[in-house]
């Protein structure tokens, strides 16, 4: 009896330095097995006996065999799970089978603790002798104690572990907003600290990202059940994948707003993953999901930006061109650079019909544009929405050069003033986003488009003379300005009507109005193209035209001096002074006009009906 006190005590007291030495913690189970062996060797004159450890996942693992003996690890899970119920502390399994090398199965278990070990013993007489004594009780509390403290040491050891490297990758991706980066430590932090797992990374909505890591994307149709649930649960899940031979975990990629993806740990089919490993793997890709999300987000905002900059860009320039034909060819530019179309066309609404503009690629010069142009102006005959085509086959029934199709309407005031095509090979080929983004460029560049058009329809009213049509005034005297400078050559007719106010009496203002038209389209008529008519006011009209010779010049006058009294009813006659000038001596912008001042008060002193040329001769008085 004093001789197992002593035994015992001469245990506890290597037990206890067990627990209280620093040694590695990798090995503090093999310590506390090599230190149990020699007991039980030393003491009891065991030879054979085998450790194995149960972790509280329905899995028995060995970990430390001391035997020449062929260990079957099956059965001893089998001769384990089948004593299991019975809540002793020492089994005897000696008639378990023929030839199975042991006869006493020992649990060392704390009676809180779901994990423990069980030894399997081949038993000797002074073990018999042991196991009867009272002395035994204490050893297995003592021996079960020391396993308890030992695990739990070494899970906190290999927590803290995990943890720090937890922590300093959240610490990098604290500091990073890049994707990819992210991605590389989260495999790198699971792959150090499950060196014989696999790991493969499934990734939803990645199709816009470059990257060179193996990644998977997420596929709903093919994936396997237990990924969807994980996918849409948000929960981790794990299967025994028969068919791979593997058992797999699957991990939410999640943020705060969404599910990213899948991080799926792949290990032998018979693998358990105990509580903590989950628990490490759970928060490993939550942390992920969390700096994934953050980076996606850095990057939308710096996308918004990019967009916001592009939109003002483009309006702020097109305000300052001046002609439609500049807008257009600038908006094709912009959409060309951003958007990256194979075939783009702008075409502008003209009354009731759409026109294509300059701004436009050659496709759409040919006939086979015409299904698309069709298509949208038949689209917009009953709606003035956008239209975003992945696949433009699938629309018209039949295999077509470009499958991706944005079209994007100009609308000013609820109505549509023209659209945009842009046009790509590739199905799919325009993100969602890319799509949002030409909505807004195209309407924020309707609006600069419409003011245009306004300003031009405005200065062509200013430049116009309400009653005759003719140009104004002011618009006479810019043109005038501009031909003395840049042209060889040039008439000026000023013509005033003949007793117009005897008209204005005798037929009243109203008819008076009707001739003053009247010649109006009369100098039209004669003049053409070849220079302007202008109203100078009251009922003084004038022409000039660029580039003409003495000759034209004269014949013009006589032309309009003889055909007025018929273009008229009542039929009145003109007077008309009549300058002319080429580069041998250009005159001056004021004195242009009082030279012509000057012809028609002479034409108006010689008996009126005829044209007076300043400064010589005219035999036109008929
Ligand atoms: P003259 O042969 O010397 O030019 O005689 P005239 O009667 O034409 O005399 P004057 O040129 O001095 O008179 C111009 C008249 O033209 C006065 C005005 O009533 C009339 N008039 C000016 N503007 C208009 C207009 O817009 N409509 C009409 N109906 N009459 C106008
Ligand atoms: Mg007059
Ligand atoms: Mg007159």
């Amino acid at each position: 009896m004093f001789e197992y006190s002593k035994r015992l005590t001469y245990m506890k007291s290597e037990l206890l330095d067990l627990c209280t030495s620093s040694v590695n913690s990798q090995n503090r189970f093999h310590e506390f097995a090599l230190l149990l062996q020699n007991y039980l060797e030393q003491h009891f004159h065991i030879h054979h006996c085998c450790f194995l450890f149960y972790d509280g996942e329905a899995a028995l693992k060995p970990f430390y065999v001391h035997s020449s003996v062929q260990v079957d690890y099956q059965q001893m899970k089998k001769i384990y799970f089948n004593s299991f119920l019975s809540q002793q502390k020492v089994v005897d399994i000696t008639d378990v089978e023929q030839g199975f090398p042991f006869n006493h199965m020992v649990f060392i278990k704390e009676s809180h603790f779901d994990k423990y070990g069980v030894v399997f013993i081949q038993s000797s007489p002074e073990w018999l002798t042991f196991l009867q004594s009272d002395f035994f009780e204490d050893f297995i509390n003592c021996v079960s104690k020391v396993f308890y403290l030992i695990n739990e040491q070494m899970e906190i050891r290999q927590n803290e572990n995990q943890y720090r490297k937890l922590y300093n990758m959240t610490d990098l991706f604290h500091s990073t907003m890049d994707i990819d980066f992210i991605l590389e430590n989260m495999l790198i932090t699971i792959q150090e600290n499950f060196p014989n797992l696999d790991v493969e990374l499934i990734l939803s909505n990645d199709q816009d990202r470059q990257t060179k890591l193996q990644i998977k994307p997420f596929d709903y149709l093919s994936e396997r059940p237990t990924t969807i649930q994980a996918f849409v649960s948000g929960e981790i899940t794990i299967e025994q994948a028969f068919d791979l031979n593997r058992c797999l975990l699957n991990a939410p990629i999640n943020g705060r707003q969404a599910i990213y993806g899948i991080l799926q740990v792949s290990a032998p089919i018979s693998y358990v993953f105990s509580n903590a490993q989950k628990d490490f793997i759970r928060l490993l890709a939550h942390t992920s999901g969390n700096a994934l999300e953050n980076a996606k987000l850095y990057r939308q905002s710096h996308r918004l930006i990019r967009d916001l900059q592009l939109i003002n860009e483009t309006s702020h320039h097109l305000n300052k061109l001046l002609t439609l034909n500049e807008m257009f060819l600038f908006l094709q530019k912009q959409v060309m650079q951003h958007f990256q179309p194979m075939e783009l066309c702008f075409v502008l609404k003209e009354g009731n019909e759409y026109k294509i503009t300059e701004a436009t690629t050659d496709f759409f010069k040919t006939e086979e544009s015409t299904v698309y142009i069709q298509h949208v102006v038949k689209h917009f005959e009953s709606s003035q929405d956008s239209l975003f085509i992945a696949d433009f086959s699938r629309i018209v029934g039949k295999e077509i050069l470009f499958k991706s199709i944005m079209v994007i309407p100009m609308i000013v005031e609820q109505r549509i003033n023209g659209f945009c095509i842009v046009l790509h090979h590739e199905p799919y080929f325009f993100s969602f986003d890319s799509f949002k983004l030409l909505q807004s460029l195209i309407h924020h560049s309707s609006l600069a488009i419409a003011n245009l058009v306004l300003r031009n329809q405005l200065q062509e009213m200013v430049n116009q003379d309400y009653l005759t049509k003719l140009y104004a005034r002011r618009y006479l005297d810019r043109f005038i300005e501009r031909s003395l400078e840049n042209d060889r050559s040039g008439m000026f007719l000023l013509i005033d009507i003949d007793n117009f106010k005897l008209i204005n009496d005798t037929y009243g203002h109203q008819v008076g109005d009707d001739i003053l038209v009247q010649i109006g389209n009369q100098l039209n008529k004669i003049i053409g193209t070849s220079g302007i008519c202008a109203r100078w006011g009251g009922e003084e009209l004038a022409i000039y035209i660029p580039n003409i010779s003495e000759d034209e010049a004269e014949n013009i006058a006589t032309e309009l001096l003889r055909t007025i009294p018929q273009a008229t009813n009542p039929t009145v006659t003109i007077s008309a002074g009549l300058v002319f000038w080429n580069h041998e001596q250009r005159p001056d912008f004021h004195s242009i006009f009082l030279q012509a001042d000057t012809a028609l008060y002479n034409a108006k002193e010689n008996g009126k009906n005829q044209v007076c040329v300043f400064n010589g001769s005219f035999p036109s008085h008929q």
